[in-house]
């Protein structure tokens, strides 16, 4: 299936006009081609001209599909004839390789300004403003790219890429009749084992990895069903229930001791689980009706699937591979076995693939050999990849690996684009390994620059801060050389438990959060769940639209006790520290009010009680919602500070989904709008004197960061890994020059801001 991309509308105008009559024209010439003489790449050389010519192109290209999944070069009228059958694309590389991934057309105005973009400079393809390019399909395969380019911005019109595609048939023909390349490449379909593949799937934890395939069967078979003797069965299922929790209790002491607390809270109520009562006597009963233990367990486990298989709730679903995985364990203990994982047959460099894995089965694996993990279940959420995110390790989710991957085949997991290369070719092998040392390299860099002052060029001091969520973020800290936390997301531990976390739980955790923190600043905000991310205990009905539903502080400010806990606890948790909290999803002044209102109640009930207060306490909100910016007089004197969520400022401002693909970059925060919105903000909040810092995605990006220091922001707040670039950009910037360089930018028409500041950071050396 094909499917046009297209960018938002760009200032080029629609270009000379091609029409029904020009295709039909070029359909005729194209079919005097194929029925004359000469080679497959004399036939291809002269359609790549014909279409240049017939369409008024500056380039037309022709990228055909070879082993390994790499797309070469194979014609071209308008860039470098050398680059012919040299230049080479990974599939997913570039807005060709893209293409090729996605199996979609595009139509592009501004190629350059795609996510995609890659220059490649062999090509001479620098002055090319517009591209649309088509997959050459044949089946549901992907035999290559045909791409036409323009030197001016300008639209592309249907016909123009319906006539790309309908070429891109006969180019598809040309192909398969071995013309063009070896018949042994274009004859992948099913994947014959030894050659290469690529899965597509669904990138869950970020980074690349290589190493050699470990299957991960955890299956055991029972082949014993009925026991002669029930009490006998229950002393067997008795004692391997306590070996089990004893070796979760090992796990959990490993992950303490390597400082791992994430983990650790995940293997505690993955350890309630496997208390879980109804779980157990459920197993009890079937050994007491004459079952062995191992059939007890999995016929309980057999049961629980099917009375779950139809729930689709992905929590639920999660709970299920949390009693799989128990199962497992269990029955492995049974049959005498302490871990699925013999670590003297294993690889040094190790990728994991399996079905689906809890969390306590990947700490099974030796971490210091453990380079990636491709599942075939899961979601983001799932605990397993909660914990592998925590460890730093790639996780793609990618249907039927296991019926294409054999143990000990040779794996990249990308997890930054959500696929996985299969027994992949050397050179594909060369541009991973060298993608990889260059982000050691980089890292290396970062680490280099981890100790000298934040500051700018021309001595602007900016204040990093980090956005965590989990507590295994927290050991960052130290290590990126951040400040404080600028935002701590507290709805991650309400999102992997059963129950509605109590005051004492919630009062541990954030102590055990202020204690890993020390004496740095952190600013803790309040659950924002809701819409999407609605919590399994908590009950709220779909929503025709989760964004803009119920959620966030509207659900506590409708359910006070909600938000009353959670701020007792962190009052408690504070116990003499210093405190600071913030609202998400604020709209209103009055919202404002009434959660400042329990803020205040929580205090006095503190007080009643001869508790200490926090050493000092900063309330302040989010600025996430648009209507804020109307009542900024009368909100920020009530204020302390103000954090600004540019991810859903951005979606609210534009009217843009972020969790849409199709729109969550329609938009740019990079665009006179946002930029407007913002220097207000750094206007009003400088004269009222409240402390303004920015923790929504753009903040991270160099570029974005760029801009906002620009724009006034000295204050950014972002996920660990982009601390290390964000840093290199300010210490190469000078902030008086790009302040006068964006004064003349704020009241532009443009789509975009960020062509011209890439273009002022390339000028001014800023790193970026
Ligand atoms: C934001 O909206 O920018 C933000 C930081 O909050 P979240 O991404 O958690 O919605
Ligand atoms: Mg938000």
């Amino acid at each position: 299936m094909t499917e046009t991309l297209e960018t938002a509308a760009g200032d080029g105008g629609a270009g000379p006009r091609f029409d029904g009559t020009s295709s039909r024209r070029l359909l005729a010439r194209l079919r005097d081609i194929m029925a004359g003489s000469g080679s497959g790449q004399e036939r291809l050389d002269k359609i790549v001209t014909l279409i240049a010519a017939e369409m008024k192109a500056d380039v037309c290209s022709c990228y055909v599909m070879r082993a390994g999944e790499v797309l070469e070069l194979f014609s071209t009228e308008g860039l470098n004839k050398t680059a012919v059958h040299n230049t080479r694309l990974r599939v997913g590389e570039g807005i060709v390789g893209y293409i090729a991934g996605h199996a979609r057309s595009v139509a592009l105005d501004n190629a350059p300004s795609h996510p995609s973009f890659a220059y490649r400079p062999e090509t001479g393809e620098d002055p090319f403003q517009s591209l649309a390019g088509v997959p050459i399909l044949r089946g549901s395969k992907v035999r290559g790219v045909l791409v036409i380019q323009h030197k001016d911005r300008r639209r592309y019109v249907e016909e123009e890429v319906e006539t790309l595609q309908t070429i891109a048939m006969v180019v598809a023909e040309l192909v398969a009749q071995s013309e063009l390349v070896n018949p042994v490449e274009v004859t992948t379909t099913g994947d014959p084992v030894l050659l290469p593949a690529r899965l597509s799937g669904t990138a869950m934890s970020a980074g690349l990895a290589m190493g050699l395939a470990v299957i991960h069967r955890p299956q055991l078979t029972v082949r014993q069903m009925v026991a002669e003797d029930a009490d006998a069965e229950l002393e067997r299922f008795n004692a391997a229930l306590q070996t089990m929790h004893s070796a979760i209790d090992d796990l959990l002491e490993a992950a303490s001791l390597a400082g791992l607390s994430e983990p650790r809270d995940i293997l505690e109520t993955y350890r309630m689980f496997a208390e879980d009562r109804g779980w157990l006597s459920r197993i009890r009963e079937a050994i007491r009706v004459g079952l062995t233990a191992e059939a007890a367990v999995q016929q309980v486990q057999n049961d629980t699937r099917a009375r779950m298989s139809h729930l689709t709730d992905p929590y639920i679903r999660e709970r299920l591979m949390d009693f799989e995985d128990l199962t497992n364990r269990l029955l492995q203990h049974l049959a005498g076995k302490t871990s699925g994982t013999d670590g003297a047959t294993l690889p040094d460099d190790m990728i994991l693939v399996a079905r689906s894995m809890g969390p306590a089965e990947l700490l099974d694996y030796d971490r210091t050999r453990l380079r990636g993990l491709l599942l075939e279940e899961g979601s983001p959420a799932s605990h397993v990849c909660i914990v592998a995110r925590a460890l730093n390790i790639p996780v793609v989710q990618a249907g039927d690996a296991l019926n294409r991957i054999e143990a000990l085949d040779q794996l990249i997991v990308d997890g930054d684009h959500g696929q996985v290369f299969i027994r992949p070719a050397e050179d594909i092998q060369m541009a991973f390994a060298e993608a990889v040392a260059l982000q050691h390299r980089k890292e290396q860099m970062y680490a280099e620059i981890r100790n000298l002052p934040s500051v700018t060029r021309d001595g602007v001091p900016i204040s990093i801060q980090l956005n965590c969520g989990l507590l295994i973020d927290l050991p960052h800290l130290k290590a990126s050389g951040a400040e404080g936390v600028g935002l701590y997301r507290t709805e991650i531990p309400f999102m992997v438990r059963a129950s509605y976390p109590d005051v004492k739980a919630q009062t541990d955790l954030y102590g055990r959060i202020m204690d890993e923190v020390g004496d740095r600043p952190i600013v803790f905000r309040t659950l924002d769940v809701g819409g999407d991310k609605m919590l399994p205990y908590m009950t709220g009905g779909e929503e025709e639209n989760p964004a803009l539903g119920w959620r966030a502080v509207r659900i506590g400010l409708d359910h006070p006790s909600l938000l009353r806990q959670q701020l007792r606890a962190l009052l408690l948790a504070a116990a003499g520290r210093p405190l600071s909290v913030m609202f998400p999803m604020i709209a209103e002044v009055a919202e404002f009010d009434g959660a400042r209102r329990l803020v205040d109640l929580e205090l006095r009930r503190l007080s009643s009680q001869g508790i200490a207060p926090p050493s000092s306490l900063r309330v302040g909100t989010m600025l996430e919602v648009p209507s804020l910016l109307w009542q900024l007089p009368a909100l920020l004197p009530k204020l302390d500070f103000l954090s600004v969520g540019s991810n859903d400022l951005t979606q609210y401002l534009f009217a843009a989904d972020r969790g849409n693909p199709r729109t969550s970059t329609r938009y740019d925060p990079l665009s006179p709008a946002m930029l407007c919105v913002m220097r207000r903000l750094v206007d009003e909040c400088g004269r009222h004197k409240v402390s303004l810092s920015i923790c929504g995605e753009m903040a991270g990006r160099p570029l974005d960061a760029m801009a906002l220091i620009g724009v006034g922001f000295r204050t950014l707040s972002m996920s660990p890994p982009s601390v290390g670039p964000v840093k290199t950009m300010l210490r190469s910037l000078d902030v008086a020059a790009l302040r006068q360089y964006m004064s003349g930018l704020y009241t532009g028409a443009d789509h975009s801001l960020r062509d011209k500041l890439r273009t002022f950071a390339k000028d001014h050396g800023v790193i970026i």
